[in-house]
């Protein structure tokens, strides 16, 4: 299927935050074509989803949104529901409340099965072992596992692309630099747990890691520039 098609093609799974959107460009850069494959699980901030779009319309990339309620009524969560207030410091024994359960998991597995339809082996994901936080389907021996879980159950060679995968908060934003896109991801994306696009509501945990990542990599920038 594969080798009718000269075209290099890749499927991002894309949320339209700081991560997923350097990928994105990361991705523009190396591929002929790049699908961006976003996923409304109930997110309480539908503006994640019209962030995601308008970021995808600026890019030039086709999107595709594939619904997953179930998530949402399986696994509750503070990004999904009203009644469960994000933490604003990160849990010390527990994995934060903002961890959607089997998310990378499922996401990553549907993103297989729309590559595969489309004759695609490259899925792209924006997931960091560097800023963990907790969530462990970002780590990078679950990557590894799952890629050869998929292989196995579609019979299919997947190479699931981590970008980001040893990268910090301040490589990050490096990396953006250098595709040109820094003052896009920094004005556009929504990273925030409370829904603020751009630098955010500066007190939830994502917000926290993001700043902190700006400034070191401005303070590595200046140091460099001396
Ligand atoms: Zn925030």
């Amino acid at each position: 299927m594969k080798l009718e098609k000269n075209k290099k093609q890749a499927v991002v799974v894309f949320s339209g935050g700081q991560d997923s959107t350097t990928c994105l460009f990361w991705a523009k850069k190396r591929y002929d074509e790049v699908i961006a494959l976003s996923f409304d699980y109930g997110q309480r901030h539908k503006k994640e989803l019209e962030c995601a779009k308008a970021i995808c319309d600026e890019a030039g990339v086709e999107q595709h949104v594939l619904s997953v309620p179930l998530l949402n009524e399986l696994a509750p969560n503070s990004l999904t529901r009203n009644d469960i207030k994000v933490d604003t410091e990160p849990a010390v024994d527990a994995p934060p409340n903002s961890l959607v359960e089997g998310r990378n998991m499922l996401f990553l597995t549907y993103a297989a099965i729309f590559a595969k339809v489309r004759g695609i082996s490259d899925i792209i994901t924006g997931v960091s072992q560097s800023d963990f936080s907790g969530y462990p389907d970002c780590r990078d021996v679950f990557i590894k596992s799952l890629n050869v879980t998929l292989n196995l159950a579609m019979n299919f060679q997947f190479d699931i692309i981590t970008p980001l995968m040893w990268l910090d908060k301040a490589d990050t934003w490096a990396l953006s630099d250098e595709l040109g896109v820094f003052e896009l991801v920094k004005e556009k994306t929504l990273t925030c747990y409370n829904g603020v696009m751009g630098d955010g509501c500066g007190d939830c945990p994502s917000c926290k890691l993001r700043k902190a990542g700006l400034i070191e990599y401005e303070n590595r920038k200046n140091t460099q520039g001396e």
